[in-house]
């Protein structure tokens, strides 16, 4: 970034001060792999982890972060295994550690890729301490859309998407005046099981889950893919980040992840962004916003590829597509219940606790009994299902959805209920009926 000087003019040049929320997962790599790209643009001042303290302590070495953020009780391991540094950075724990980090004075930009429910209150500390956001936690946006704009808004703060398809949206919108747009379309690959016939779907195992054939991801938005929930999500993103109603956003399958999504204008234009399905492109945008820097990404072939083909997504195979509009639909904290069930739902998968299929149909239970409450009114305690007002509401919410969840799932299993610890893990929730 450069800087102007008293006479006016870019006489030195700045580093700027960028902090990853999540550097251990695949977003948070990336992230560092296109600030190795820059050398001289950024200084890395903070890093966060959940688990991995291998590689957060491997992070430190290189990036030399003034703050760092780990998993509960894994501090004295952390620290254990920087011992000989010098300077030491600031070690913290937990979702108390991270927001702290994203409030650190001297960075400018926070790159929010904690996965699920856990990044929501980071990325608000980051938001009230008016630092721009590079977002790849979309489970903010699922969870309290709403409240998370608001917010940006009122400080003037800039929510920059790294999910590569609202960044394809972003990119696409560029100089475009708000009332421009007639509708965007979200591709979607269609998933390892676009071709599967539904009647095989009971037999998926996890290993055929996990294999996507466009993108290299975390384990939670690989199997999102499969169910294409990771879809649904994004249309609810979408409808945030965008500020356009649900009936404005479509989706359209194009298996070779090339085009990486469309904005539709009143004119009858049509724009999209391309590119290689390699996420170091989005995250490049969004760390040098409004600037293009390097990536490290090769470029793009299409005489190579030959052709490009799209079709209609399939909305009796994959429900998660209308799922999105229910939720919507239903508002309040709906999207927030939806998303709570599926990352439990998504845990009991990756522990082969349910079947693949157990996914959706679980889901399409919340949402049958959401419309219920949504008829006959929410007892007091679960009102933040019918309203969010504040962003309690939507983790109590989430709560909600995860419990109903676990107790389908073992329901399913063993015929009793159980007991879930909240998003947070702050307070352990009763289970809903
Ligand atoms: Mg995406």
């Amino acid at each position: 970034m450069r800087l102007c000087s008293a006479e006016g003019f870019a006489d030195r040049t700045v580093m700027e001060g960028i902090v990853i929320l999540g550097s251990t997962g695949s977003i948070g790599v990336n992230t560092l792999a296109v600030i190795r790209q820059n050398p001289g643009r950024f200084s890395v001042e903070g890093l966060s982890g959940h688990d991995n303290v291998a590689l957060l302590a491997q992070q430190i070495r290189e990036f030399r972060p003034k703050q760092v953020a780990i998993g509960e009780g894994r501090g004295a391991h952390l620290q254990a295994l920087i011992a000989e540094l010098r300077p030491q950075p600031e070690i913290l724990e937990g979702i108390a550690g991270q927001c702290r980090i994203a409030e650190a004075p001297s960075a400018t930009r926070v790159v929010a890729a904690v996965v699920g429910a856990a990044g929501i209150k980071p990325v608000m500390a980051a938001i009230r301490a008016g630092k721009t956001i590079a977002l790849a936690n979309k489970e903010c946006l699922v969870m309290a859309g709403a409240l998370l704009m608001e917010e940006a808004r009122r400080r003037a703060v800039r929510i920059l998407p790294i999910d590569s398809e609202h960044n394809a949206i972003f990119q696409a919108l560029q100089g475009a005046a708000d009332n421009s747009i007639d509708h965007l379309t979200l591709t979607a690959s269609g998933g390892p099981f676009r071709r599967k016939p539904s009647a095989e779907f009971g037999s998926i195992s996890l290993q055929e889950a996990l294999r996507h054939p466009n993108w290299q991801m975390g384990q939670k938005i690989t199997i999102d893919s499969a169910t294409m929930m990771n879809k649904c999500l994004e249309i609810i993103e979408a409808r945030w980040l965008f500020d356009l109603p649900a009936a404005k956003i479509k989706v359209l399958v194009h298996p070779q992840s090339v085009i990486h999504s469309l904005v539709t204008f009143r004119d009858g234009s049509t724009l999209c962004q391309l590119g290689l399905a390699d996420m170091r492109i989005p995250i490049a945008y969004c760390l040098g916003f409004p600037e293009r820097i390097p990536s490290g990404a090769g470029w793009l072939d299409l005489a190579a590829l030959g052709s490009l083909t799209f079709e209609e997504p399939d909305p009796v195979k994959f429900p998660a597509l209308r799922i999105a509009y229910e939720v919507l639909a239903l508002g309040g904290g709906a999207p927030a219940a939806l998303n709570g069930a599926n990352e439990t739902l998504v845990g009991l998968f990756l522990q082969e606790r349910i079947r693949f299929t157990q996914i959706s149909d679980i889901l399409q239970a919340l949402v049958a009994r959401l419309r219920v409450i949504g008829e006959t009114g929410a007892p007091d305690e679960w009102q933040c299902l019918q309203e969010v007002r504040q962003w309690e509401d939507a983790i109590q919410a989430d709560a909600w959805g995860r419990a109903f969840a676990l107790r389908q799932a073992t329901e399913a299993v063993t015929g009793t209920s159980t007991r879930q610890r909240s998003s947070d893990g702050s307070a352990e929730t009763r289970v809903p009926t």
